[in-house]
């Protein structure tokens, strides 16, 4: 099946209100991230007078969600925040920029991982998060222990809790923090690493990056993403933009997620690749991830109270239990299942992008 090419123009998202909290105030990137909304025509702006966030509640499950979903929070990070953690398989650690994402992806994994309305926070103090990334350097456990990603430097994570491209214009934080990878004196080599469902990357093509970040278009199969994933770009989108940064020197990735073997799946997942394939120059440094569809008791019953319509099959008797290091259930597709994509992904990913480096599946 051919990929449906969307003729709307690639997006990036502008929150209807923005709230700041008192201290979030004090610090300057709340200024830039002001500038940047100004520009772009927000107009409910709130100072509040306390770290407590409000305003959000009043009417029905549905009204909160659209308020929360169109809502962008200027905070200060928790300090949990900025005691970084490892995040397998993808980094040495995670680095928060924001928390929560204004698309509405039927399966997002954030569903179960946040609590409360599904608002996006941006944080405030970045300076101090990005120069909290000296600390770690040199300290990997995840891709540093790995012979064959150890050569990526200290690797840190920065899109586990939200798309950093997707509210980048009215953020700043994701090219902020890009310029500072690149340009900061760091003891040893490192890599931000940040992927995104979005492709409006004008923003990125002239910053410093050295060389030093690496951006993941996430991609799937047109029956996934035209069904399940609202409010994000259309993945030919997401893949000129990824043409632009690999045009641009950016060492860039395939994040194919969430695969699903829906019906036809090796018809449109070959489809997938033969367009990044088409939309990417031959000398990209580019890495391949997969990773398949899963979901917890939790962020089902979040999911269905969210997108009570939804066609995402969530069906524990059609998956198998995997249990994580506390004990957590995740329901996976079962061994067979996973065997068959796996090889098949494997074979595929090779044929069509052969100078790819598959990082890893899960
Ligand atoms: S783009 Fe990613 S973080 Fe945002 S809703 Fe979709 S899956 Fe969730």
């Amino acid at each position: 099946m051919e990929p449906v090419v969307s003729s709307r123009r690639p997006k990036l998202w502008i929150p209807r209100h923005i709230l700041v909290t008192r201290s979030a105030a004090e610090h300057p990137h709340t200024r830039e991230v002001l500038a940047r909304a100004e520009r772009a025509g927000v107009t409910d702006i709130t100072i509040l007078r306390s770290d407590r966030i409000s305003g959000l509640s009043g009417g029905d499950e549905r009204t909160a969600y659209n308020r929360a979903k169109a809502t962008l929070a200027v905070v200060v990070s928790p300090p949990s925040a900025r005691k970084l953690q490892p995040i397998a398989p993808s980094a040495d650690w995670r680095i928060d920029l924001a928390r929560g994402c204004p698309a509405h992806c039927q399966y997002c994994y954030l569903a179960g991982s946040l609590s409360g309305p599904p608002i996006t926070r941006v944080y405030a103090d970045l300076d101090e998060i990005l120069a909290g990334m000296d600390a770690y350097v040199g300290r990997g456990t995840v891709t540093s222990a790995d012979a064959a990603r150890s050569g990526e430097g200290t690797t840190f994570e920065a899109s586990c809790y939200t798309d950093p491209l997707g509210i980048e214009l009215v953020t700043g934080s994701l090219a902020a923090a890009i310029t500072y990878a690149g340009t900061h004196d760091f003891a040893g080599p490192i890599q931000l690493r940040a992927t995104t469902k979005f492709g409006l990357v004008d923003g990125l093509v002239d910053l410093p990056h050295n060389g030093r970040t690496r951006i993941r278009a996430s991609v799937n199969a047109d029956g996934v993403a035209g069904r399940f994933e609202g409010g994000a770009d259309s993945v030919p989108h997401r893949l000129a933009g990824l043409g632009t940064l690999a045009r641009a020197g950016y060492p860039v990735g395939l994040t194919i997620a969430p695969i699903m073997p829906i019906d036809g799946w090796r018809e449109q997942y070959t489809a997938l690749l033969a367009a990044a394939a088409a939309a990417l120059p031959a000398d990209t440094d580019l890495t391949v991830e997969c990773i398949t569809h899963r979901f917890t008791p939790g962020s089902k019953d979040v999911l269905e109270s969210w997108y009570p319509n939804t066609k995402l099959e969530m069906d524990p008797e059609r998956r198998s239990r995997k249990f994580g290091k506390f004990g957590a259930v995740k329901y996976v597709y079962p061994a067979t299942e996973m065997k068959e994509l796996r090889s098949w992904f494997n074979e595929a990913v090779a044929d069509h992008l052969p100078s790819a480096r598959f990082l890893y599946w899960t």
